[in-house]
């Protein structure tokens, strides 16, 4: 334990140092990291071992990052169909493993797992981010994210007041919410930037000012810039914007100085590529990860479906951290109630964790009152139990019982799931886009003991 503390601490410390190294520099780190993680994936995982050889690659090759592109891209929908075994490095102990989820959201959900170390360098890299802003470790955070099948990080110097968190399910009606801010009085609230303009437009300024917080920390939806003035004019505090996704954990944040995300890029290597070619700074392509840190089970060149724009080494702050901004990945309706209130779209791409027995699906409001649900089970599940629970969760979400008319397919037809709309609606405008991977941040903590948690909020 307490070296693993030590080790964390030497991390975070090298971390804070790092941030201002030369891109040479930071490309050396990488480089290393990379011939390393290629090679052990290479001996470890089958995955791997087969990819690479089908691809006529071996880690011996790999003499610098440009190497790296002899290497084919992955995706959750090329590794989806392999089992723990293929995925999993073979010599890193079962005890060591945190299974973990995406959502539902892309059409392909995959089952992963991260290693104890994994989960925290995590949060090292997040309070990296943090630090940079003037967090302190004694600031108390509120997070709204799902904690349905949460496992909460709880450690011992929480008791000793440092990075203390509480997490409260985004869903919670917002009255509840307050009365949770009331309660835990937070100096930091973490959640989607639809959530904190709910609890901004339900609150007096005054009162808003009022309730002792220092920071508000946006992720999980792209945030444009109306949002975030609105939220830093109306609460008067800082706005911390993060970017990450739930198979890496964070993976740019926001710079103190300048209205852009810095990559970390001792932890990962990133390719923003546009027909295979890596694009010039300004220019915006997709994003292409490789995490140098996941051993347990590694992630080369994964392709996470969002859209940034990279905007170069030369950030004012003085960091050598690139820079990006995040750009829409696909976007999700407004989901409205008979009363014409909105109902949260993001709970409605929980339902994969809610629904035992589906594989993909999606959902389509016709009217405040009827939806129709499209869905494809999971293999040889029978589908009454899975309309019925269907049934419940979007009774429950819309607060009122709805008609839906379910149609079960086999497949969505090829080309239709990359560009598949989870939620939509044919009464409510579009919001905020969503990059795909950005929203299955909401499970970031999230990991599938079953019902083993409940909500922190609905604890009392
Ligand atoms: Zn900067």
């Amino acid at each position: 334990m307490f070296f693993r503390l030590f080790n964390l601490y030497r991390h975070y410390r090298f971390l804070l140092r790092t941030q201002w190294a030369t891109e040479k520099t930071l490309r050396q780190i990488q480089l290393r990291g990379l011939k390393q993680i290629v090679r052990h994936a290479y001996q470890q995982v089958p995955y791997y071992r087969r990819l690479f050889d089908e691809a006529g690659f071996h880690p011996d090759q790999l003499q610098s990052l440009d190497d790296l592109r002899r290497i084919p891209i992955s995706d959750k929908a090329a590794m989806a169909p392999y089992s723990r075994k293929d995925l999993v490095s073979a010599n890193t102990p079962a005890r060591e493993l945190l299974p973990l989820s995406t959502a539902g959201s892309t059409g392909h959900p995959l089952n992963f797992c991260i290693s104890r170390d994994a989960k925290f360098l995590r949060v090292v890299t997040e309070w990296r981010a943090l630090s940079a802003h003037g967090v302190r470790w004694t600031d108390k955070v509120l997070a709204f994210r799902n904690t349905r099948h949460v496992y909460r990080d709880q450690f011992w110097f929480n008791r000793l007041g440092l990075m203390r968190r509480v997490f409260v399910h985004f869903g919670e009606p917002i009255e509840r919410k307050l009365e949770i801010i009331a309660r835990e009085r937070p100096t930091l609230l973490q959640g989607y930037p639809s959530v904190l303009l709910d609890i901004m437009n339900h609150l007096p300024e005054q009162k808003l000012r009022r309730l002792g917080l220092r920071y508000l920390v946006s992720c999980g939806e792209v945030l444009d810039s109306h949002a975030r003035r609105l939220l830093e004019e109306s609460f008067q505090i800082p706005l911390i914007n993060h970017y990450g996704a739930m198979e890496f954990g964070y993976l740019a944040w926001q710079c103190p100085e300048f209205d852009a995300l810095h990559l970390n890029e001792e932890m990962f290597v990133f390719e923003i590529l546009r027909n295979g070619r890596p694009v010039a700074d300004g220019e915006e392509g997709e994003i292409v990860i490789t995490s140098l840190h996941q051993f347990a089970m590694p992630f080369i060149r994964y392709r996470l479906g969002d859209r940034v724009r990279v905007l170069g080494h030369h950030c004012p702050c003085g960091r050598g951290l690139n820079t990006i901004d995040v750009l829409m990945g696909r976007t999700t309706d407004r989901i409205i109630r008979r009363d014409g209130s909105e109902a949260n779209p993001h709970l409605f791409h929980l339902l994969y964790h809610e629904v035992s027995g589906l594989f993909q699906y999606q959902i389509i409001q016709r009217s405040p009152d009827r939806f129709r649900v499209r869905f494809v089970p999971l293999p040889g599940r029978e589908t009454d139990s899975l309309k019925r629970r269907f049934q419940e969760k979007i009774d429950q979400i819309m607060g009122y019982p709805v008609a839906i008319e379910f149609e079960k397919l086999d497949q969505f037809t090829p080309g239709e799931t990359g560009k598949l709309k989870l939620v939509q609606s044919e009464i409510g405008q579009p919001i905020t886009a969503i990059a795909p991977s950005i929203r299955d941040q909401v499970f970031l903590d999230t990991i599938t003991l079953g019902e083993k948690a409940e909500s922190a909020g609905s604890k009392g």
